[in-house]
């Protein structure tokens, strides 16, 4: 039998029997098998998986829920609502780059363009032979991996929804010999509407909030929205839960007490809030390594402007992408996003930037991913407030492949046709064209600054391995210090998974959960 013959459509009421802002009239207090702490790719899995082995479960998550009718489309008010500082989020170092993290039901699952790639064997090995974690080479995960495909109905992106903007990508990949595929994404019955960014009105995206959440509460999880956790109880050997704060949504006030008493935590607060709470809770830190390696895969995106109607909005967000650089460190993709964020990039000042905007309708966008090796940074806990500080250098020689990268793009652009393209970098002429080719961009010095770069697959805060000086869990997720708190979040990984991280988190909470359903938590 087929996994799309077995796997229930989520219920019309996706989110029913979760609990929300409205329902707490006074302090929250529970007590479980296992807490889980997020509800993002990583922690819903999590969540789900052990509530069907029999646990007893509870899962908090610090924003609402977001339903149909509570989507935005406008980028502002989008960014408001769903991500934590408005979208404002960014690193401090040799770039201000943005790193937007959502704050909802669902976590990046909810916002995310759905790209669901297995990392590569090689890049698999690579994180067993240099970080000792010999269970996880090439291979390993395959199980997990395809457990959840089945369960979220992952495939390729169909021709029907691809549109305008991603055939460009597949024609131009084409004409220059590259390698390309329609990208395999967690949908089902995709309208191709191009609004992941602002959250699935179709329904049709298997974010973890009308997925993951919905298959853990039938297996009896009890889930919690609009609560924060903020510190971990117990000692230093074993924590007992967590203690918190329900929080308004939108506004982040706090209001009543919750407190959560559990034998086993696992963080799935994200590569960027695990840390916050280990480090505020002075647990499972003795070794200081907590939300240090912060990794990234620092991106940027050109304009190409075609000479024929290419409806951008039509079509899968990121339908389309070209794995025929992944050895060499970067993917090429196609994005698109709310017309007020793209047009943030566009270069030149009232009539020339008008101008710009006018071409709106003939515009395709593709996008550069690095894996970025040597860039490194931490993630720390504020003096006040819960919004870390975060510190990213981006090294020299992983700058030259992003702008090689870019080169690439604008390469792909003309070869798809296109007749000008805006490559939206400081020092390198405003517009492109077939006459001026790549070679400005090429030639130029670019420098961090001298870019928009931004990062939305951050990794590394947690990372696991087997020496606890310079690692925080082992290959299972578990804390090397504590014997009863796990991180199930991208924090995880030891490095890249030189593709879009998503689906290798959910394989590692997969992975995670089988080994705290195997163990008794006493
Ligand atoms: C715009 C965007 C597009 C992306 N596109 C893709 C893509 O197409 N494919 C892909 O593979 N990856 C994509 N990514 C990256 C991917 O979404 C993330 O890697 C993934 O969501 C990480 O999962 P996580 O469980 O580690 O953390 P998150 O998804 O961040 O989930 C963590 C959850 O914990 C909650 N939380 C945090 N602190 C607390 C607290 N103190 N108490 C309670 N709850 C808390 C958060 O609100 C959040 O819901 C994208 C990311 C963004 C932002
Ligand atoms: S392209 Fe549109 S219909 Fe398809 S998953 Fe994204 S938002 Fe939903």
């Amino acid at each position: 039998m087929k996994a799309l013959d077995v796997v229930p459509l989520p219920p019309a009421d996706p989110h029913r029997g979760v609990r929300v802002f409205s329902d707490y009239r006074g302090p929250v207090r529970d007590a479980c098998d296992v807490l889980v702490i997020g509800s993002g790719p990583g922690g819903a899995i999590v969540a789900k998986e052990l509530a069907e082995r029999g646990k007893d479960v509870v899962l908090l998550e610090e924003g609402p829920p977001f339903g149909a009718k509570d989507m935005r489309q406008e980028a502002h008010e989008s960014l408001r609502r769903t991500m934590r500082e408005a979208g404002t989020r960014t690193t401090r170092g040799s770039v201000f780059m943005p790193t937007i993290q959502a704050i909802a039901l669902g976590g990046g699952s909810l916002v995310n363009s759905a790209i669901s790639c297995r990392a590569p064997d090689w890049a698999l090995d690579g994180w067993a032979e240099r970080h000792g974690l010999a269970s996880l080479g090439g291979g390993s995960l395959d199980a997990h991996y395809t457990a959840v495909e089945q369960f979220l109905g992952i495939a390729p992106t169909p021709d029907e929804v691809l549109g305008e903007r991603n055939r460009l990508f597949k024609r131009g990949c084409d004409a220059l010999g590259w390698s390309s595929e329609p990208t395999p994404r967690n949908v089902r019955q995709c309208k191709g509407s191009a609004e992941c960014f602002t959250g699935c009105r179709n329904g049709a995206k298997q974010s973890t909030d009308v997925s993951y959440v919905p298959a853990a509460i039938r297996a009896g999880a009890r889930v919690y929205t609009s609560v924060r956790a903020e510190h971990l109880t117990g000692d230093t050997r074993r924590v007992d839960g967590v203690r918190g704060h329900v929080v308004e949504p939108f506004t982040g006030r706090a209001s009543h007490e919750a407190r959560f008493d559990a034998k086993c935590v696992v963080l799935a607060a994200g590569c960027m809030q695990t840390p916050v709470i280990v480090q505020r809770s002075g647990i499972g830190n003795r070794s200081g390594q907590v939300g240090n390696h912060l990794h990234a895969h620092p991106g940027l995106t050109i304009m190409g402007i075609y000479p024929h109607r290419v409806e951008p909005w039509q079509g899968a967000t990121q339908g389309f992408h070209s794995l025929e650089f992944l050895r060499e460190g970067m993917k090429l993709e196609v994005l698109w996003g709310p017309p007020a964020l793209l047009a943030m990039r566009f270069p030149g000042f009232g009539l020339e930037f008008k101008e710009h905007l006018l071409a709106y309708d003939r515009m395709a966008s593709f996008d550069v991913f690095v894996a970025a090796h040597r860039s490194t940074g931490r993630v720390r806990a504020p003096l006040f407030g819960w919004n870390p500080r975060i510190d990213f250098e981006i090294h020299p020689e992983d700058m030259a492949l992003l702008q090689k990268g870019l080169c690439r793009l604008v390469e792909l652009s003309f070869a798809a046709g296109a007749e000008r393209v805006l490559p939206g970098i400081h020092g390198v002429p405003d517009v492109l064209t077939p006459a001026t080719g790549v070679g400005p961009l090429a030639n130029a010095k670019v420098a961090p600054r001298d870019t928009t770069v931004g990062a939305t697959h951050l990794f590394g805060t947690t990372r696991m391995g087997t020496d606890p000086r310079t690692s925080v869990t082992d290959a299972w997720g578990k804390f090397h210090e504590v014997d009863n708190l796990y991180a199930a979040d991208t924090g995880l990984f030891p490095d890249s998974t030189a593709v879009n991280p998503m689906l290798t988190c959910m394989a590692l909470a997969h992975r995670i959960a089988g080994g705290i359903a195997d163990r008794s938590l006493g």
